[in-house]
Formats: structure tokens, sequence, C-alpha cells
């Protein structure tokens, strides 16, 4: 089969790979339907040292399952399934705290001999716990906000619950790329009043209006963190949905937090140090977050997928085939395109 490897910064490749099958009773094999560019593959895209041999990389992925190992459960061929962006048994102690992202028997995409997720197939492990079947056909328009599931649209969510919002929430959220749309999505669903979106590129914070921002802050930095507090009476916001990644937005997260708020950090960090000083403690802030079980949030976000009060899919605004995948990385890195749908 064909799939995606990168072998440094800016090298990525589509090449002929073994075709998955069975090695556990607890395997399931899964042809993909939809997979898609992450704005974490953006961060070895841009920076992965140079290699002679290269990595799988993808992590979310939607498909038909082709074939279930001895042991799997409640999966059949031909079911339609979405896979979380970590695969876990969903039974342990961790997996049942909702944690499945620390399962005991669990693990990433693309590592330790696992298939990525941008490619024709991948093989699951842990089938029975990591798959969610999907009540619809091959062909639905809502892959799109279905393959949301695997990754961004629980990530923002994720955001937002260990923020603590709900009803009347006061929320800031930096970053206008696909997972801050979406935290500005599950905040306003989760009922926040006032969601105060960081970001400057145009079209995409017009969705994020869409998606339920109430005001727009281009401004980054300081001048930035003036216009929040401004905004909120000199106050900042009850919970701060960091969404990027960078010492500069993890800052500002901490300079518009509310005394007594909760900044939630999902953006893959990319610096060593968070300012939990003097000033921070005297505000009683929180820092929360970290990476997103998404298989503890599938179930209950799924409905509203399913019956279209939510479509977190809008956040794909380019589609491609397998093949142009490395023109796929090179436009959102370019950010030219928001987030990138692969149609194998
Ligand atoms: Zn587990």
């Amino acid at each position: 089969m064909r799939a995606t490897l990168i072998y440094g910064a800016r090298d990525v490749r589509v090449e002929d790979v073994p075709d998955p099958e069975i090695r556990q009773p607890t395997d399931a094999v899964v042809r993909v339907l939809r997979s898609c560019i992450c704005g974490s593959d953006l961060w070895p895209y841009g920076a992965r040292p140079a290699t002679e041999q290269g990595e799988r990389i993808g992590h979310e992925f939607l498909g038909v399952v082709e074939d279930v190992g001895a042991e799997v459960t409640g999966l059949k061929t031909g079911d339609v399934v979405v896979a979380p962006f970590v695969w876990s048994d969903n039974t342990c102690d961790f997996c049942r705290e909702g944690l499945q992202t620390s399962c005991r028997h669990g693990g990433f995409w693309a590592a330790d001999g696992v298939d990525g997720g941008q490619g024709e197939a991948v093989r699951v492990p842990q089938a029975h716990g990591t798959l969610v079947k999907l009540p619809v056909g091959e062909d639905s328009p809502l892959l799109p906000s279905l393959l949301a599931l695997s990754d961004v649209f629980p990530t923002g969510h994720h955001c937002a619950v260990t923020a603590g919002v709900g009803p009347h929430t006061s929320v800031t959220v930096i970053g206008d790329g696909a997972v801050g749309l979406c935290a500005v999505l599950a905040a306003r669903r989760l009922g926040a009043e006032r969601i105060v979106l960081m970001g400057r590129h145009k079209a995409r914070t017009a969705l994020g209006r869409e998606f339920g921002a109430t005001d727009l802050v281009s401004e980054r930095g300081g001048e930035g963190i003036e216009r929040v507090r401004e905004l909120t009476g000199g106050d900042g916001t009850q919970a701060v949905l960091e969404c990027v990644g960078t010492k500069e937005a993890i800052e500002t997260a901490f300079a518009v937090a509310r005394a007594g708020g909760a900044v939630s950090r999902v953006g893959v960090p990319q610096y060593e140090e968070v300012p939990m000083g003097f000033p921070e403690f005297l505000r009683n802030l929180t820092l929360t977050g970290g990476v997103a079980p998404a298989r503890a949030y599938i179930e209950e976000l799924l409905p509203e997928v399913l019956d279209g009060t939510i479509d977190p899919g809008r956040v794909f605004d380019r589609t491609i085939g397998l093949e142009d995948v490395a023109d796929g990385y090179r436009a959102m890195a370019a950010r030219e395109a928001l987030k990138v749908l692969i149609r194998p």
C-alpha cells in the first residue's frame, strides 16, 4: 500500500510500504476513507533532522474495517469507524478514568511498528477499545466532521473542559488554527457567554465568529494583552484556552487570565518553562490541559455531529489525494490552508 513518511524538515514522501495485517488477536485492519494533516505534524515538518530512513506519520483517520483479529469484539468487516489519535484498550484503570492517553496497553500511531494515519490502510492495535463505530455509510457528507472527532475537536473540547468552561464563563481562545477554532466551538457548546478569539487570519477568525466567538483580537504580544484587558474591564477572562504551544502564546495566556481563573493548554508545548511564579500565585491562577484523551469524548460529541448541531469539519478548507500529501504539508506550513483533508 501507499503511505506517508517524513524524512526531515520539509521532506515528506508517499511511498510503498508493507500492507497491514493482523499480528495480534486484538488487532483490526482499517482501510482509510479520510485522513488529515494536524497542526502538530507541522512541528516535525518544520524542524525534524534529516534521516536516511523515513518515519511514518499521521494520527487522524476514519475508515472501513477490513479484517479483525480473533479477540476483537463489537466490530466486523464493513463497519465505518473513527480512530482517536492515541490507541488504547479502553479497559485499564486510566482508560476507565477517561485518560486513554495514559492507557497501560496503548500507544501512538506511526511509532513502534504501528502504522500512521496518512496512508491507505492502518493496522489498529487494541481495536475493540480504540475504534468507535459510526452509523454512516462510506460516502456520508458528514465524514469531515466525523474525522474531526479523531483529534481536533476533542482537543478543543478538552481545552474548554479542563479550563472549567460552563454556562456564563468568560473565555479567551489563543490561536485561530483548527484547534483554536474548535475550542471556540466547544466553549460555545458548553455555554460560554463571552468568547474572545485572538487570531489575525481573517478567513479563520470569520469561521471563529460563526463557531461562537463574540470578540476578535488581532493584535499579539503586549498589544493583544492590552486589548483583551480593555474588553474585559481590565480583568481578563475566567478561562484561557491556549491552542498554539509557543512561549509567546502561554505568556499571553497567563496575562489575560482573570484572578482565580484557569489557563488550559493543548498546543504541543514548544517551551520548557511556564510563567507560574509569584505574580500568578498572588492571582490564584491554575494551569491545566495537556494531551487530549479524545477517546473519552467521542461518544459524548458524536450525536451532535450526526444531527448537524455542530460541524467541526468546517475547519477543513482543502482536500487532496494521498499522492499530493507533500503539497498539503507545504500549504499548511505556509498558512495557505487551515487544515488539509486527505482522501486516499
Ligand atoms: Zn487503557
